[in-house]
């Protein structure tokens, strides 16, 4: 036989194995689920590959994970899909998931829990080092002739060499932790029965615990679980506590689920579905794939967590579909364009919708933790599914100007529209702070009509495709006319002559910032969503919002459109400079357009076009006030 030959961990799992074996985790329990869970997916890979070659399973068809239990060790076997020489040392020398930067990040600040973090981002065979200090995986693939042997001590390096067949699992993996002398106990029946019962007791697939002879007492074998899919049983059958447990199972989150969706779908297409939304974020929820996590059976046999069985914005919901009537050797090509997942698909998605509804009227504390946690997910379906639109309606919660910490539904909204409001406004902003200081608000504020502050990135490209909600179409407040002057303001009785009056003599104004600013803006006028600022800019009524412009520009370097200088006529700058305005030279009029259009763009966040232009004018004006 040849000598073992020795391979380093990629750097990533050295950094990780450091983490596990260093921090002192609450919950080590956790890395039996963990083994449990693979040597389950190792059974069901197989069990799917014998589809088509059968003769995989030989004359041993009754997938199992056997635990062994001795003084000192503790052996997780299958009889599964098994693993290759060269399939050992990628699969436990490296970490291929997306998001493991993150969640070592994560892990090194200590901040989040970990036995949460680690079900989710599919480290868990690592996780053994926190209990043992060497761990031998001796593997036979399914159909191959030949079996090896990966050992390491979890400090930097493993081994792998191959081994005589007859000291190999005749087909799978057994893994064997060397337990740490103060994890003994992890070698004991009473804790490991507890922890599978907890963790692992809905596993599909059966599991069986092996005792060694102790004294007079003889070697037993006993079945811990069934194997058998929780979700063909009767609801009336299962347990909250089984429910969490199995959602826990499938989704490697341990959160509590806020909903529990469990139902068999019959008529032209027969489905179970057992599918759970969760309370809290995964950590790759804004993975730029956005990739869902249902997995579909096929009458009990595992095909693909990959089918997609969920549009893109309910990627958080996690559980399995079993199709009664797809045929088991699935193509990937079948799993994107098939008629049957295709009226699983829509089904799926109107039932949790429904009960995302039913949620909210009957549990609406739950309900906002939910869209705490995935609202800036759904509404990318406003974006995207144009015919869910109206039903996402009713589900979406905002933050507005009145909202403070809670959240309005657009329902809210239109019972408290202000007398002769016929629009949704809103206002784009990168950050809720951001949104909320916006100067655009302020003749809103001072008329108490409610603006939506939106922040997510999805939100500047739904606000523009949706036509409105209740026969009010959204509008932005830093876009077109503002349409405000119907809208009675709060001091409405205190000074509506003044105000006519002011607009008259700003009128100048406009027309001298038009003639002096020329091309860099596409027009000037009169505003009525101001109270306290000067100047405004906003976005010509056609033609992307500038938020939206923002985003865009940062990802595509597009040239912005030119927006359209506002001014408040009531603002006691506004007013003196349109009162003096016939008695100053051209340069005084020069500068006062050009500062007035700095300023506004200062105002939105942004640096005047011409920066030195702007501080040489700024500066010739302190020099004749204080000169
Ligand atoms: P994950 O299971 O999330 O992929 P792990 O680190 O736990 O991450 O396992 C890495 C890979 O090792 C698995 O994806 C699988 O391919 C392989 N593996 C682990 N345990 C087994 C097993 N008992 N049988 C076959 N393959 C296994």
């Amino acid at each position: 036989m040849d000598k073992p030959a020795t391979h380093s961990f990629q750097a990533e799992v050295s950094r990780l194995l450091n983490l596990m074996v260093h921090s002192v985790y609450s919950n080590k329990d956790i890395f039996l689920r963990e083994l449990v869970s693979n040597a389950a997916d190792a059974c069901e890979k197989l069990r799917f590959t014998a589809v088509e070659k059968p003769d995989l399973l030989g004359d041993d068809p009754d997938l199992r994970i056997t635990i062994e239990l001795a003084a000192d060790t503790l052996t997780i076997a299958d009889n599964g899909i098994g693993m290759t020489a060269a399939e050992l040392i990628d699969n436990l020398g490296t970490i291929a998931k997306s998001g493991t930067k993150a969640f070592l990040d994560a892990m090194g600040e200590g901040k989040s829990d970990a036995s949460r973090l680690i079900g989710q981002f599919g480290v868990g065979f690592y996780s053994a080092f926190m209990v043992a200090d060497k761990v031998a995986v001796t593997s036979r693939a399914a159909g191959a002739g030949e079996a090896n042997l990966w050992v390491s001590d979890g400090k930097g390096a493993f081994t792998v060499e191959p081994i005589a067949l007859d000291a190999a699992p005749a087909r799978g993996t057994r893994i064997c932790l060397h337990l740490k002398p103060d994890a003994l106990d992890y070698a004991r029946k009473p804790t490991v029965e507890k922890i599978i019962q907890t963790y692992s007791a809905h596993v599909p697939v059966p599991i069986v615990i092996v005792t060694p002879a102790e004294g007079d007492a003889p070697a037993t074998t006993e079945n811990l679980t069934d194997g058998a899919a929780l979700w063909t049983r009767p609801k009336s059958e299962i347990s909250k506590e089984a429910y969490t447990e199995f959602y826990g199972t499938v989704s490697g989150q341990w959160d509590e689920p806020a909903v529990t969706l469990h139902y068999r779908a019959e008529g032209r297409t027969e489905y179970t579905v057992l599918a759970f939304v969760p309370t809290m974020k995964p950590f790759d929820l804004f993975d730029p794939a956005r990739k869902g996590r249902i997995k579909l059976y096929v009458r009990r046999v595992f095909i693909s967590d990959e089918a997609e069985l969920l549009p893109a914005w309910l990627r958080f919901v996690r559980g399995v579909i079993d199709s009664e009537d797809l045929p088991l050797n699935l193509s990937r090509e079948m799993l994107q364009s098939n008629p049957i997942l295709e009226a699983i698909r829509k089904g799926v998605t109107s039932k949790v919708l429904s009960e995302l509804a039913k949620l909210a009227d009957n549990d609406a504390e739950t309900f906002l933790k939910v869209w705490e946690s995935f609202g800036a997910v759904i509404k990318e379906g406003l974006y995207e599914d144009a015919d869910r639109r109206d039903d996402l309606f009713k589900l979406v919660r905002f933050r507005t100007t009145r909202s403070g910490d809670g959240w309005r539904s657009l329902a809210d909204y239109i019972k408290d529209l202000r007398e002769n409001q016929t629009r949704i406004f809103y206002v784009l902003g990168e950050t809720q702070d951001k949104a909320k200081a916006s100067p655009h608000l302020e003749g809103f504020r001072a008329r108490d009509v409610e603006v939506l502050l939106l922040s997510d990135p999805v939100d500047a490209f739904w606000v523009r495709t949706a036509l409105g909600f209740d026969g009010k179409p959204f509008q932005s407040i830093t876009q077109g006319a503002a349409d405000l002057d119907l809208i009675p303001r709060k001091d409405a009785d205190q000074a509506p002559k003044e105000e006519a009056e002011a607009k008259l003599g700003a009128s100048h104004l406009v027309d001298l910032i038009k003639a002096e600013l020329g091309d860099s803006i596409a027009d000037a006028r009169i505003s009525s969503r101001l109270a306290e600022s000067p100047v405004c800019l906003v976005a010509p009524d056609f033609g992307p919002d500038k938020e939206l412009e923002r985003i865009l520009g940062k990802h595509q370097g597009g040239a912005a459109s030119r927006p359209i200088l506002e001014v408040n006529p009531t603002h006691p700058l506004i007013a003196a400079l349109a009162a003096r305005l016939d008695s100053l030279d051209a340069d005084a009029k020069a500068d006062a357009a050009q500062l007035l259009y700095g300023q506004a763009r200062i105002l939105d966040g942004e640096a005047p076009d011409n920066p030195a232009d702007f501080a040489r004018r700024l500066g010739r004006l302190m020099q004749n006030a204080f000169g």
